[in-house]
């Protein structure tokens, strides 16, 4: 079923060890044993930053309780102690971090509008994906994201001095 709207792209951990290599296909098979129909994810970013497709891009995908119908999640593959999966950790790869921006980039194409979020920004449960996902955007110039919560980047600021001049 096609997603009618996408507001938020999501980031998510898969809450696992640095050191479980695991994808696309392993968090599908752990989402059907759940008894969903499939990885719950549009997109899953391996330790090694490659970028695998998860539900397609525009289904209804399964993510975060109560905004499936309006949001696109992506997964990054760790964010777990490696002594205590239980434990948060923000431990993703260089390689993850630059395939993360990318993906971002590639998604507000597609999704111009949409507000980029954690997890535990939609369910005060969480800590998931484990790192401050504001401090990410503020530092990140993750190209075509428009701050729609009263934060703006050293970009914006430019260009509202910009139009104060002309
Ligand atoms: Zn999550």
């Amino acid at each position: 079923m096609a997603r009618p709207e996408t507001k938020y792209i999501v980031i998510h951990c898969s809450q696992t060890r640095p050191s479980q290599d695991i994808g696309a296909k392993d968090i599908d098979r752990w989402h059907r044993e759940r008894g969903w129909l499939k990885i719950g994810y549009g997109k899953v970013i391996r330790r090694n930053g490659e970028v695998e497709q998860g539900r397609e891009d525009n289904a209804i995908q399964a993510h975060v309780k109560g905004y499936n119908h309006c949001s696109y999640g992506l997964c990054l593959v760790g964010g777990a102690l490696e002594e205590d999966w239980k434990k948060p950790e923000d431990n993703f790869t260089a390689e993850q971090w630059e395939a993360l921006k990318k993906t971002l980039e590639e998604l507000l194409l597609k999704y111009p509008d949409a507000q980029i979020v954690g997890h535990y920004m939609l369910d005060e449960a969480k800590t998931c994906p484990n790192f401050n996902v504001r401090e990410y955007l503020l530092n990140e110039d993750v190209k075509g994201y428009k701050f729609q919560d009263g934060l703006t980047d050293e970009a914006d600021l430019q260009e509202m001095e910009l139009e104060d001049q002309s």
